[in-house]
């Protein structure tokens, strides 16, 4: 569960509107599921706000921001060292 006082940008998800009925935590082999997740997030006004707070939290798992799991630890990698390089 999200706390909403530590992240206030998720009032404005597109996902909070249960009515779309997809999962955002679909196996990695659920190529169907990960393309309807991220299709909404595509539509999300807080999509950045959604990826940025998933890298910093390291969240391991589900579609956050229009990225699988892989793809944002990729990003992590990058964001970890850009923050190593400017210490
Ligand atoms: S980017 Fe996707 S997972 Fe993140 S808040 Fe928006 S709809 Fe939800």
């Amino acid at each position: 569960m999200i706390d909403l006082t530590v992240t206030p940008w998720r009032e404005a998800a597109a996902c909070i509107d249960v009515t779309y009925q997809v999962s955002f935590f679909p196996s990695k082999e659920d190529l169907l599921g990960i393309a309807k997740a991220k299709a909404i997030c595509a539509t999300c006004p807080v999509s950045d706000q959604c990826l940025s707070w998933a890298i910093e939290s390291n969240q391991t798992e589900g579609i956050w921001g229009g990225h699988t799991s892989k793809e944002r630890r990729t990003i992590r990698r990058g964001w970890l060292e850009e923050i190593r390089k400017a210490s």
